[in-house]
């Protein structure tokens, strides 16, 4: 079984990065991996801890239509060059935590991702560089309000609500091309979304040094790989689980969101 690498808060609420063993004990790291976080002596048995998303990027870039039967879907061709946006890191929630559905839109869908990690500071890169800057790969799913995505034209309201970054379960460093990636929608056996990362029209070396070539990506920061076809609505209740060969699965219900009491906010 490859290396896992989670990120995970214990009961104390302190945060860790570390190593998921078979028996699900964390072997805590004493800093991110990719900032050549070393074992220490500490042990979280099984049970006594929580997966948080396993990296905290100061940005998210995505890339939208990357595979030609998904911007089929979309009615267009796949973009002569990436198109990228952005989702705030304030989107990011783990596996197993609530997707919410915001009340401004009523056409919520979830968007499967393989998605890169960021190991090292990467500028202007080219493509042989950046193979060297992408520390692992993880699951995503890029939750989108649609009916926002085309009354706006602009994407930031549509991709960017709290929660719509599903990210986890953990890092893997290496993914086979031809693993399969398919998303599933609660209890039907046949997915909605099956793919392989090889039907990826702009591959992830491709991207990293295009979006190098724009925005200074740094240690920790997160790709999204763009989905295939097959994207849909969720409703409130539903469970959407996505998973990629060779990683694991991410799965999350969707919710409605109970706001902070105002007047709690007002004493603090
Ligand atoms: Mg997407």
């Amino acid at each position: 079984m490859a290396q896992r690498y989670v990120r995970v808060q214990s009961q104390s609420g302190q945060l860790h990065y570390g190593l998921l063993q078979p028996d699900r004990s964390i072997h805590v790291l004493d800093a991110p991996p990719w900032m050549q976080g070393q074992a220490i002596d500490l042990e979280l048995p099984p049970d006594s801890y929580k997966l948080l998303a396993p990296c905290a990027p100061s940005k998210i870039i995505a890339v939208g239509k990357n595979y030609a039967k998904h911007a089929a879907e979309m009615g267009g061709d796949v973009p002569q060059e990436p198109l990228l946006f952005m989702k705030p890191s304030t989107a990011v929630t783990a596996t197993e935590e609530p997707i919410f559905y915001p009340p401004q839109s009523n056409r919520v869908d979830y968007e499967g991702e393989l998605a890169i990690v960021i190991g090292d500071r990467c500028v202007d890169c080219t493509e042989e560089e950046a193979r060297d800057k992408i520390w692992g790969y993880t699951i995503a799913n890029d939750v989108t309000a649609r009916d926002l995505q085309a009354r706006d034209r602009q994407w930031l309201r549509a991709k960017g609500f709290d929660s719509f970054c599903p990210l986890g379960p953990w890092i893997v460093r290496e993914i086979s091309p031809e693993a399969k990636i398919q998303t599933f929608l609660n209890d039907k056996p046949e997915p909605v979304q099956s793919a392989h990362i090889s039907d990826m029209v702009f591959k992830p070396e491709m991207l990293v040094s295009y979006i190098s070539q724009v925005m200074t990506l740094l240690p920790g920061d997160v790709l999204l790989t763009g989905t295939p076809e097959g994207v849909g609505p969720l409703q409130m209740g539903d469970r959407i689980r996505v998973e990629i060969e060779g990683i694991g699965s991410l799965e999350n219900e969707v919710q409605v969101r109970v706001l902070p009491n105002a007047a709690l906010i007002t004493e603090s």
